[in-house]
């Protein structure tokens, strides 16, 4: 039999994951803060409480996906978690992760945070690729795996509850990067000079080729060796740069997302760093370490 659940929160991804558990069979229960939000969903067979507490009650396991970490907290007051298995598939930073870990405890419930790497239409659809990354309570994962693979693969990253939220964040911080950069890119080419249409697919290629840095990247940070293999040295990538924000210039294009990354690395150039990788300069970054 499947085992029941509960789902707190039915916007855009609680509403994929209630359908996913219970295509697969699950008797699921739901709430949420504005009621007109699960109507379709008890329409498809889920159960709708009319309080958080009466959700949390039906259910030993509850999953729940609010807006933000407070969103959390004011769902779950006065809910009696004594007993029950809280899986947070909010977006959170890692000491929110923590924290409401230790408040879970504190009320009796085992506790294990998510972080959702995937959108509304990759849940319930494992070809998608879409994952959530999970810590805290190993015997909460290992008890609930199945239950918790049915709307998308599971990466259990540690004991520590804050290391889903940290995973998460860290992609989602390299991603915002990233559309930083596209976006510098659609503002420079016009679409006066290039059809972004047209230039879409090269944007696609070339970043997909260009993201491969990142292994031999990560194996200079790990051995400090930054002056290994080198293939385009800092030196040049610093001229490189001047060259890009000169662009900007030529072509009416404000310089704003590309100055803080190309000022970094003359930091570090200007520290003699210009015949290493572009690597090291994430030390400059590293604010802990810098105090230390
Ligand atoms: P939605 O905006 O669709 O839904 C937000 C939910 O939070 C609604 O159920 C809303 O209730 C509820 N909520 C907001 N504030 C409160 C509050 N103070 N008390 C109680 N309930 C509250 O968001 P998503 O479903 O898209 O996102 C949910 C979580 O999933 C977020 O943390 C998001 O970062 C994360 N996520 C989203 C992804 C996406 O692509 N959508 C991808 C990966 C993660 P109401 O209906 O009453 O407003």
């Amino acid at each position: 039999a499947r085992i029941p659940l509960t789902v707190l929160g039915t916007g855009a991804i609680g509403t994929a994951l209630v359908r996913a558990w219970l295509a697969a069979g699950h008797p699921v229960t739901v709430w949420n803060r504005t009621t007109a939000r699960t109507g379709a969903l008890a329409a498809e067979g889920a159960a709708v409480a009319a309080s958080a507490a009466e959700a949390v009650a039906a259910s030993r396991l509850v999953i729940v996906c609010l807006l933000d970490d407070a969103s959390v907290g004011a769902a779950l007051d006065g809910a009696g978690l004594t007993g029950r298995d809280l899986v947070n598939l909010t977006t959170g930073t890692p000491a929110e992760g923590r924290a409401r870990a230790g408040w879970a405890r504190e009320r009796g419930a085992r506790f294990l945070d998510g972080g959702i790497m995937a959108v509304p239409p990759m849940i319930g659809s494992p070809e998608s690729g879409g994952y959530v990354f999970y810590s805290g309570s190993a015997e909460l994962f290992e008890e609930h795996r199945d239950t918790l693979a049915v709307p998308a693969g599971t990466r259990y990253v540690g004991q520590d509850a804050g290391y889903a939220a940290l995973h998460d964040v860290a992609l989602l911080s390299a991603m915002s990067g990233m559309f930083a950069g596209i976006m510098h890119a659609f503002a420079l080419i016009g679409p006066e000079d290039i059809a972004p249409r047209d230039f879409a697919p090269l944007l696609v290629s070339w970043l997909g080729a260009m993201t491969g840095s990142a292994r031999p990247a990560a194996d200079r940070i790990e051995s400090g060796d930054y002056a290994k293999d080198v293939v385009s040295n800092l030196a040049m990538q610093v001229a490189g740069n001047a060259t890009l924000l000169r662009t900007a210039a030529e072509q009416g294009v404000s310089p704003e997302l590309l100055t803080p990354y190309t000022a970094l690395l003359e930091r570090w150039l200007a520290e003699g760093h210009g015949t290493e990788d572009t690597t090291g300069a994430v030390e400059l970054l590293n604010l802990r370490r810098t105090a230390a």
